[in-house]
């Protein structure tokens, strides 16, 4: 559908051996926990992703709706325009500050399992958001090839899928909470 400067495939390992020496974590038994550390990172770092391209798309929305004119006026000076405009700001400074209170939380070396997946979850949702209503702010030429904000609709619609998909999250995000309140 999407991101094609990044070939995607399957990857089999059959009768692999692993050397001990190798084991995830150094010992037996700390894989997973291990495994989950690294996935407490790359849930950040998705996170970020999701948000350069909602700032793009964003900016090249605003240029457009800035430059074209209908009824005599730029389509900027609409206000359900510019409900969308300040739709995407505020879920792109949203998701801008979840990941950084995020960021701090796990330099101070804090667990951040729960929020980790929340700024995965929210950054993909709202870059999902963002692209469907910059889609919508260029009109017909939005869904047409040469505008480009098509690729960036179908690119980003990925986030939402891997590294954890929204559900996946979702879970992870509930089962923390109900054991946090449980806790207290
Ligand atoms: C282009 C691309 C690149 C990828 N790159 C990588 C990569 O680099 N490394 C890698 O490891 N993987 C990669 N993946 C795989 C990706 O992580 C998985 O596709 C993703 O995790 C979803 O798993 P699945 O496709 O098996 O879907 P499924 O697990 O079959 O899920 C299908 C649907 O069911 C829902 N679902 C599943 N289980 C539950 C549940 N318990 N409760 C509620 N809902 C549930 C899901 O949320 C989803 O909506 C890539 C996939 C694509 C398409």
């Amino acid at each position: 559908m999407g991101q094609e400067g990044s070939p995607v495939s399957e990857v089999h390992f059959n009768d692999c051996r692993v050397p001990a020496a190798n084991l995830i974590g150094g010992e037996e038994g700390q894989g997973f926990r291990t495994a989950m550390k690294v996935l407490n990172k790359q849930r950040i770092h998705l996170a970020a992703l999701c948000t350069g391209p909602a700032i793009r798309m964003l900016d090249e929305a605003i240029r457009f709706v800035t430059e074209r004119k209908q009824f005599g006026q730029p389509l900027a000076e609409f206000q359900l325009v510019q409900a969308m405009i300040a739709d995407c700001q505020t879920e792109i400074f949203a998701a801008r500050a979840l990941i950084m209170e995020t960021a701090r939380q796990r330099d101070r070396g804090e667990d951040v399992t729960m929020q980790a997946s929340m700024c995965k979850y929210f950054a993909s949702e709202m870059c999902g958001r963002v692209a469907d209503r910059c889609v919508q702010m260029f009109g017909g030429y939005g869904y047409i090839a040469d505008f480009g904000i098509e690729r960036f609709y179908r690119d980003v619609r990925l986030f939402r899928l891997y590294e954890g998909t929204s559900q996946i999250h979702q879970l992870n995000i509930a089962k923390r909470t109900l054991a946090l309140a449980a806790a207290s």
